[in-house]
């Protein structure tokens, strides 16, 4: 059973009302291979080749993996190894840019079933781009449609500083809709919920006005994190339960980002996948919070350049919000599908915690939104006791971070439990 209970954050919402700016066109992007849940591509470019902006440049005949397209135009000036940050290797597409941003020729797309829709995320490159990167087309191609009767469009967006879904509703609102009703239509859908954090009061407004007469309805949630997890907001928004082992569909229910949603509509509408996104670049001694709008591929450092961060402020810099972001080991990271945020802290806050014993007293129990035993977890990891670590369903664990937030002792117990899942997964 799932708690309603959870963590109340400060919000830190500073970018809120920053309209997405776009980024000048950068020199070069990098466009990883591996921006999704799933089975890296492989490029369908050499170098030397001439590119323009959608073309697919990376590809897999795996069908749990999602094509990559170009995001500029320009020249292919090298096919690089790197590792992904799931350490597993992975080629990218370096390309430098001519500045004419050429568009491959592309046109409306029509879906009335759900193989069109299906196709059309696919061939949108659309993975979850809250954070999740798992395959759009995969969630949206499950097989039992008959049993899917509920649409939950997740656009909680509840880790503290990230606004760049939040821009999407303010900017994008008819966007949206027109997705929601495009999915509802293909999957034979009767209902749908935008699940909106109750932090954002503009933006429930909107789409309220924007839904009035259809069978969309905006759910206002309490701002309580983990909200946007995606059992949690099931639960928040329909009442029923994803058990251990079944996907959302299993209980009739598909969910979406709000932003991934809008970026299907934008598909069908004109024909160009996904080849741009919007950062929110934010910390706690960023002056001037900013939504940025990037060609997939940029690097962190060309976005910080642009968004004047002094560079020697910055201890810590993560990929996401501070409660489930990856931190990075160097700036010239580039930009992928998944990204919304670039969370920056000083000295003041990057600080690694003294950590001291357990005390025993549940504080990390209290917070779990999976009833989890985190505590216990983190003895059993540190035992090498894997099958405790089954016992205590390590696989249930959303990694949101809640329980090293609120330890007393700063044990930093999610990480533990993510490393945990990967030592499951090997044994496997
Ligand atoms: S990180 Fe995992 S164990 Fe910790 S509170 Fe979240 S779900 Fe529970
Ligand atoms: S919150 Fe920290 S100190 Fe308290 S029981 Fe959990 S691990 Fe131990």
């Amino acid at each position: 059973m799932l708690k309603l209970n959870g963590l109340k954050l400060l919000h830190f919402k500073n970018s809120q009302d920053a309209q997405t700016v776009d980024i000048p066109l950068p020199k070069t992007v990098k466009i990883p291979m591996q921006q999704h849940m799933g089975a890296p591509c492989t490029p369908t470019v050499k170098v030397g080749d001439q590119v323009r902006v959608g073309q697919l440049i990376g590809d897999s005949d795996q069908p749990f993996s999602v094509p990559v397209h170009c995001s500029v135009s320009g020249t292919v000036t090298a096919l690089e190894d790197y590792v992904t940050s799931g350490g597993l290797p992975a080629k990218r597409v370096v390309v430098e840019t001519d500045g004419l941003q050429t568009p491959v020729e592309c046109s409306p797309h029509t879906v009335t079933n759900q193989a069109e829709l299906v196709e059309a995320a696919r061939n949108a490159g659309l993975a979850g781009l809250g954070g999740a990167g798992f395959p759009t087309h995969i969630k949206l191609g499950y097989k039992d449609v008959d049993r899917l009767d509920t649409l939950v469009i997740n656009a909680a967006e509840c880790e503290p500083y990230i606004t760049s879904d939040y821009r999407e509703m303010m900017e994008y609102p008819d966007d949206i809709i027109e997705g929601i009703q495009a999915v509802m239509k293909c999957l034979n859908i009767g209902r749908a919920y935008i699940g909106i954090e109750d932090n954002k009061p503009a933006a429930i407004a909107l789409l309220n006005q924007k839904a009035a007469g259809t069978s969309i309805r905006v759910e206002a949630l309490r701002s309580i994190y983990p909200q946007g997890a995606e059992k949690v907001i099931i639960y928040n928004t329909t009442g029923r339960i994803v058990e251990e082992g079944e996907l959302p569909a299993d209980k009739g229910v598909v969910v979406m980002n709000v932003t991934t949603v809008a970026n299907l509509s934008r598909y069908l509408r004109t024909g160009m996948p996904l080849t741009h996104k919007r950062v929110t670049v934010d910390g706690n001694f960023v002056e001037k919070p900013m939504n940025v709008r990037v060609p997939i591929g940029t690097s962190v450092e060309d976005l910080l350049n642009f968004a004047g961060i002094d560079r020697e402020r910055v201890k810590k810099a993560l990929m996401g919000g501070p409660m489930m972001g990856l931190a990075m080991e160097n700036l010239d990271t580039p930009i992928i599908k998944n990204n919304n945020a670039i969370v920056l802290f000083d000295e003041a806050e990057a600080e690694a915690p003294h950590t001291t014993a357990c005390i025993r007293c549940g504080r990390c129990i209290d917070v779990c939104p999976m009833n989890l035993m985190p505590a216990n977890l983190e003895k059993a990891f540190d035992a090498g006791d894997k099958e405790e670590l089954e016992r205590l369903k390590v696989g249930l664990c959303i990694n949101c971070g809640s329980c090293t937030y609120v330890c007393p002792a700063k044990r930093n117990l999610a990480q533990k439990h993510q490393l945990a899942k990967a030592m499951l997964r090997r044994k496997k």
